[in-house]
């Protein structure tokens, strides 16, 4: 993986999908738990389920006290339910047990391996959803490795064909300059959803094709 290809992909997909907008800023414990319910759901469930939960509830104190079935009520249209709402109610009672309070500010102070490693001991958290809450709360130049992102790098070449979605991040992060770690996520998760799809990808369309080993190979 060269970084004159990275910079190319970037600079192609960027002139089909525009500049990027998303800042990061988020609450590191907002993004957490935001985080845990797009968990094998579409953008649009989840962003149901999110703004479902904060309207039932004020606090993450009220999320943690209720009984689950209220929880697991609030969040049902996003699906995965059952699981989802004693996954976060056990986050919260984690995070409080740690940092006496309700709140992850902590974890700014911290490196990424640190926060990476924080975040990977709580049930249900695994290296994708710490990494998103590095890169999009904490600006931290993470590459979260989804589904997309997962297939998108392996049919261009990037990564071995057996690779891993946590071989896939740090392979990324180590080529990229740091400031094209999210944009360049953003791209792969568009280009995935829209182009590059699991079934029938769109090859002929693809502004990528001119360097995809999969399409070159075949
Ligand atoms: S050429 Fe096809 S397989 Fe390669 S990145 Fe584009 S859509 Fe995906």
């Amino acid at each position: 993986m060269e970084l004159k290809k990275l910079v190319w992909v970037h600079e192609k997909l960027a002139r089909v999908y525009g500049p990027v907008q998303c800042r990061p800023h988020s609450d590191p414990l907002e993004q957490l738990i935001q985080t845990i319910l797009s968990q094998n759901t579409s953008d649009i469930n989840s962003d149901r389920a999110w703004r479902s939960l904060k309207k039932a509830f004020r606090t993450w104190q009220e999320v943690l006290d209720a009984p689950e079935s209220k929880v697991r009520h609030s969040i049902r249209k996003g699906g995965l339910a059952g699981i989802k709402a004693p996954r976060i109610q056990n986050t919260l009672r984690i995070i409080r047990e740690r940092e006496h309070k309700l709140s992850l500010a902590r974890l700014r102070k911290m490196s990424s391996e640190e926060v990476m490693a924080y975040l990977t001991t709580i049930p249900g958290v695994g290296v994708k959803t710490a990494a998103c809450v590095l890169l999009f709360s904490m600006g931290r130049p993470v590459m979260p490795v989804d589904t997309h992102v997962h297939r998108v790098t392996k049919r261009l070449g990037w990564a071995p064909q057996n690779a891993s979605p946590e071989d896939i991040g740090p392979m990324i992060e180590k080529k990229l300059p740091p400031e094209l770690i999210l944009p360049m996520h953003l791209y792969l998760v568009e280009h995935g959803r829209r182009i590059c799809r699991a079934r029938n990808p769109l090859c002929a369309e693809c502004p990528l094709a001119a360097k995809c080993e999969r399409l070159n190979l075949q």
